[in-house]
């Protein structure tokens, strides 16, 4: 649909906004927040396409997640201590701010730990993470505080009843918050402090100039802003044209309440490509992009039958083996990739900054990525 805007719509919703943030996920509505704190005078505006936020911050899986063993041993093959440490510590800092902002029982926060699940054939995987773990615990320690953040755990085995699972490595201060409470409490958040936010607007395209960045709606008119933050994630490749950008899609599922169910906490399984957690009763699974990597490359939602056959397979045989569990609902999710686990926050034009590529750890870090983006606006 194309159509024009007519002139009561751009002087009365449009003229006077100073910053545009593009994006309403929790980088977004984090730099909103934060650029109405730094100066409360500002004229915020929050740009977003979808009815809700339509991209990853209302569709993860809400793990508080900073770093599991294997996940950190892998990002050590690709980059020095001193950068895998760097991203601890924005991971720990990040959600505790996000803690400050929306407080804990807004978000549902509890800390029951993060598990790493290791298979029989994992063996020599998880000797590996044992013999590291107390460099680990020592030089994360001095991150979070905690003095044993790791530990081997495989007494809790026979507690959640997995099968095939030999080694069970917990990260006792990772947590989980409620996704959708954390989205709701950020919405309102922003708009109690006087931002403004227009759904369904949706983008073509970002110009700057001397007179100001000009943003290109898809219905063919467009408005003109002072300044524009880009804050969206794993579609900066389609909008930004950012190659640097990977989309990433994720398929989901949430299961009907299981009676007695034993399973509580956030667990990685296959060096973290699956992951599920209880909630509301009921477990939340997803993951196995692994599977079929080249086609999940896509910033598209939709299903991938063969990764949601296996996320079944591993729900029955592994996490409540022997059970057939009814699936409530699926839905999947786009991240933003790169080579490297590091958001990209910069000026690319002098009046446009971008805020993108969280990877899988936004609810950890997106708050404070979105607070240096607005920090780099004003
Ligand atoms: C299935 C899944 C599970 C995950 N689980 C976890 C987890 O447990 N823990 C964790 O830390 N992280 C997890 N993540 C990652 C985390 O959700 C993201 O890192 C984080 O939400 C990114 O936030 P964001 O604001 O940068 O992006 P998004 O939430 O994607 O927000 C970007 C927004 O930009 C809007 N937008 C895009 N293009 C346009 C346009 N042209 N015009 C206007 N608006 C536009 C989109 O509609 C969207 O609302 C998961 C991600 C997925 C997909």
């Amino acid at each position: 649909m194309t159509y024009e805007l007519s002139y009561w719509e751009r002087e009365s919703f449009f003229k006077s906004i100073d910053v545009a943030v593009i994006g309403s996920g929790i980088v977004g509505l984090a730099a909103a927040i934060h650029l109405k704190t730094l100066d409360p005078k500002l004229h915020v505006a929050v740009l977003e396409r979808g009815t809700l936020p339509v991209g990853a911050s209302t569709r993860n899986a809400g793990f508080s997640c900073f770093g599991s063993m294997t996940e950190l041993l892998d990002d050590l093959q690709q980059a020095s201590e001193e950068q895998v440490l760097g991203v601890v510590e924005k991971r720990w800092a990040g959600l505790q701010r996000l803690r400050a902002l929306v407080g804990d029982e807004n978000l549902d926060f509890q800390m029951l730990g993060g598990y790493e699940m290791f298979t029989e054939e994992e063996e020599s995987v998880f000797r590996q993470c044992e013999e590291c773990m107390p460099e680990f615990n020592e030089k994360i320690g001095r991150i979070t505080g905690w003095k044993e953040g790791y530990k081997v755990v495989d007494d809790r085995l026979a507690r959640f009843g997995f099968r095939g699972v030999r080694h069970l490595i917990l990260n006792q201060p990772e947590g989980q918050v409620n996704t959708g409470k954390m989205m709701s409490a950020l919405l309102a958040r922003a708009q109690a402090v006087g931002v403004r936010i227009f759904n369904g607007f949706a983008l073509k395209s970002v110009e700057d100039s001397s007179q100001g960045v000009a943003l290109h709606t898809e219905f063919g008119w467009s408005i003109h802003v002072p300044k524009a933050l880009v804050c969206v994630n794993g579609f900066a490749r389609q909008l930004m044209n950012m190659p640097e950008v990977k989309p990433a899609r994720n398929q989901v599922l949430i299961t009907q309440p299981i009676p007695g169910l034993r399973v509580e906490g956030c667990f990685h399984y296959d060096r973290g490509y699956f992951y599920f957690r209880n909630l509301d009763g009921r477990i939340l699974l997803g993951g196995g992009r692994n599977l079929d990597m080249e086609t999940e490359f896509t910033d598209q939602f939709g299903p991938n039958e063969r990764i949601r056959q296996a996320l079944v397979h591993l729900l029955e045989n592994v996490i409540c083996p022997g059970q057939s569990i009814p699936i409530d609902s699926w839905w999947t999710g786009i991240m933003g990739l790169g080579p490297v686990k590091k958001p990209i926050i910069e000026r690319v034009f002098p009046n446009v900054t971008v805020a993108v590529r969280l990877s899988g750890m936004g609810v950890a870090i997106g708050t404070l990525v979105g607070q240096e983006g607005a920090e780099m606006v004003v």
